[in-house]
């Protein structure tokens, strides 16, 4: 079996494959790069749609933000209807494991302009902001931008920063010309006036738009229809980006990846949670929602035995609580504690788990924004599925397996 340690991170160009048809990623299979004139001829000209026409579309679909927090967008544009907003595309991916929206803003940047805009015209915003830290993206999107009649309404804006730097608010902040960090409060993009999404979001609609809301629930679950990108990586022979009908087993997920042997699963993200390899667990957010997890920014990293699963843990806790901006208690104290105690626990020191939970609970809840309540949630979930490597790194010494980096930390490009 291949492996792929880490090449997700530094690579937005990873192969794009479905599960069921192609929708987001429809074409890609035959273009590198969707142009203007590939885009039309793969999706076809986008129908006008008002604002009514929008929330009827949203609310009948319940599609939901597909960047982490799963905010009903519906309920985004309720909260800016009448203010004019700035429309601003999240593509920043502050994920290392995920590389989708890069995937979409590179290859298929038209479908998440057309989303974007129709949400400006529909709400009257005065222009539409793409946020990006991968310059290959920008570049893209200024040229979809320059071959479209309503480019003139599209600015691109290259930001840096790390982990936080693409939460909602942070990218608010950076692009008043602010630091790339949460406020040090807990408010809304909207209640600066501008409606922002994820890049995924917005193709998502652009999809809704053309098909209406029947035939969009053609796949999909009741109440979750349609489709979603996962980005999969780890232990896997076919490692990408992934469309596939949200609801669809695990199981079917890991057979088409090829992963041989699987045994646990990273979904989510690093503010995600960990799983055993349970064939039938259901990719969708109340699947995942039911099995103690979330969708989170749509990542799904497989491990098998060839690594040590605490080693992994150890490093991912380490590199967020580096990744904190540093001005809450709970970044500045508790997650740094948080990480020294899985290191404690690599190296079999009696007592680290339990005081390794004990921190994780403190941390929950008490930051500005969710790195603290996400990074905890990953670090607990881990916890308790490790116990088999617990013992063994308490009694042992350690459980014999090298630590392959299968989850990747930073390299983004
Ligand atoms: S909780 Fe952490 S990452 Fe969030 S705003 Fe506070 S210091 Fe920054």
């Amino acid at each position: 079996m291949t492996t792929t340690m880490g090449r997700l991170a530094a690579d937005p160009a990873s192969a794009t494959w479905t599960i069921g048809a192609a929708r987001v990623l429809a074409g890609l299979d035959r273009n590198a790069v969707l142009d203007a004139r590939t885009h039309l001829d793969t999706h076809g000209p986008l129908p006008a749609a008002d604002l009514g026409r929008l929330l009827g579309l949203l609310d009948a679909s319940g599609l939901t933000g597909r960047g982490g927090a799963g905010f009903p967008l519906a309920a985004k544009l309720r909260a800016l209807r009448g203010q004019r907003p700035t429309v601003v595309v999240n593509g920043s991916e502050s994920e290392p494991a995920s590389v989708k929206d890069r995937v979409l803003l590179r290859r298929t940047p038209h479908l998440v302009l057309d989303g974007a805009l129709a949400v400006a015209v529909a709400l009257r915003g005065r222009r539409v902001t793409v946020a990006v830290h991968d310059a290959a993206a920008a570049a893209a999107v200024r040229t979809a931008a320059a071959q479209r009649p309503d480019g003139n309404r599209v600015r691109v804006e290259l930001v840096s920063g790390g982990f936080v730097a693409g939460e909602a608010r942070a990218l608010v902040r950076a692009l008043d010309g602010g630091p790339a960090l949460p406020p040090g409060r807990r408010e809304h993009a909207t209640d600066h006036g501008v409606l922002l999404a994820n890049a995924e979001t917005f193709a998502q609609l652009a999809v809704l738009i053309r098909l209406g809301r029947h035939r969009f629930a053609d796949t999909g679950t009741r109440t979750e229809p349609g489709t979603t990108l996962l980005t999969v990586g780890g232990a896997v022979g076919r490692p990408g980006v992934v469309e596939l009908p949200l609801g669809t087993p695990l199981g079917i997920v890991l057979a088409a990846a090829q992963a041989g042997q699987p045994r646990l699963v990273v979904a989510g993200g690093y503010h995600g949670s960990w799983h055993p390899a349970v064939p039938a667990i259901e990719l969708s957010r109340s699947g995942l929602a039911a099995a103690g997890g979330t969708l989170g920014a749509g990542v799904l990293l497989v491990l098998d035995d060839s690594t040590c699963a605490l080693g992994e843990l150890a490093r991912v806790t380490a590199w967020l609580a580096a990744e904190s901006a540093g001005q809450c208690g709970p970044c500045r104290f508790g997650l740094p504690a948080l990480a020294r105690d899985v290191q404690a626990l690599c190296q079999g020191h009696p007592g680290a788990a339990e005081i390794a939970l004990r921190h994780a609970r403190a941390v929950d809840g008490r930051g500005a924004c969710r790195h603290p309540d996400g990074t905890a949630r990953f670090v607990t979930s881990a916890l308790h599925l490790l116990q088999d490597e617990t013992y063994l790194h308490l009694h042992h010494g350690g459980c014999g397996r090298p630590v392959l980096g299968l989850l990747p930390i930073g390299g983004r490009p």
